[in-house]
């Protein structure tokens, strides 16, 4: 069926989650371009298969049984291109790739997300940001697969909100982001300084994915990472699963911690928020099998 892709059986998906965590998925498939995702959706359809789009994993729970369906993994969109103060970039660049970038070509804007190890096209789906920043600041177009097409929306078709975007029923396939020209060695010192800032409160060296509750809930902001720690929650264990000492808001990875422990974990500090009446919406996607 996958024959003319690049295609994986029963891969591990522990290596494609940032947190480790994860069984094996029946088919794990690296289109190459836009037009070989339109192909490989073409095909699930027709054969009713269910299927995932992965960017780096990093917000992303596997389920210790795996995946039975098609994981389409976009790391292979990788390209990137440069125009004055734009740059249109593949979905499945690296942030961490795409800042290395941006720094040699003296492109301001996108520090606040060094360190964080998401792909493009995750983080704009998500609206991802951090120090009073968002991804869909920069967005002036994307390429999308929506309905079987391959369109273009621009700036003004686009909605972002606090870690939403109206691009969650798309594949996201391209983004043009508009920057500002400044000088690689500031850029670099912009990076330097928000990534000092992470390292500082955020377990940056365990396998993690980020903070696992969103910090709004209905219309008002909630420091649910400050709540877990003044709960006494920070430390707190569950197999090899714990929440990080350095933040209450990740849950980190400190051997082979499998999903259960994960999730129990989660229930743990769920229970504990509801006795306080805080019921924080999950961050993080759990992929069940
Ligand atoms: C150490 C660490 C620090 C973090 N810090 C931050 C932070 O400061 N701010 C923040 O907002 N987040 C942060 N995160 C969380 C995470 O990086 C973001 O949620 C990010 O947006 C996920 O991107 P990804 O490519 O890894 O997505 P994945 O985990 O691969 O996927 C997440 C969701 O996006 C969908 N998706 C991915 N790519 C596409 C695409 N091209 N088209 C359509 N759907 C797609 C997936 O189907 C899934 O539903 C952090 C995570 C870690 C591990």
């Amino acid at each position: 069926m996958f024959e003319n892709f690049d295609v994986k059986e029963w891969a591990s998906l522990k290596d494609y989650s940032t947190i480790k965590i994860g069984g094996k998925a029946r088919w794990l498939i690296f289109p190459k371009n836009a037009l070989e995702v339109k192909k490989i959706l073409k095909i699930l359809k027709k054969n009713n298969l269910k299927y995932f789009i992965l960017g780096n994993g990093s917000n992303t729970l596997f389920d210790d049984n795996g995946y039975d369906g098609v994981i389409i993994s976009l790391k292979k969109l990788n390209k990137i291109e440069f125009d004055g103060d734009c740059v249109y970039s593949d979905a499945g660049v690296n942030l961490f790739v795409l800042g290395q970038k941006l720094k040699m070509h003296g492109l301001s804007g996108l520090e606040f997300c060094h360190g964080i190890p998401a792909s493009l096209g995750g983080f704009v789906y998500m609206n991802g940001g951090c120090f009073g920043h968002e991804i869909g600041e920069f967005v002036e177009e994307v390429l999308v697969l929506r309905d079987d097409k391959i369109i273009t929306l621009k700036k003004d078709q686009l909605k972002f909100s606090y870690r939403k975007s109206n691009l969650q029923d798309c594949v996201i396939l391209k983004v043009l982001l508009k920057l500002t020209q400044n000088s690689p060695e500031i850029v670099k010192e912009n990076m330097d300084n928000y990534y000092d800032k992470k390292k500082a409160s955020q377990p940056c060296d365990l396998p993690s994915l980020g903070s696992i509750f969103k910090a709004v809930y209905g219309d008002k902001t909630i420091y649910v990472s400050k709540m877990i720690d003044t709960l006494g929650l920070k430390g707190v264990k569950i197999g090899e699963a714990e929440i990080s000492n350095k933040h209450a808001g990740f849950i980190v990875n400190t051997g082979n911690a499998t999903s259960k422990d994960f999730k129990d974990l989660i229930a743990l500090i769920q229970k504990e928020l509801a006795k306080v009446n805080v019921y924080p919406e999950l961050e993080i996607i759990m992929l069940e099998k």
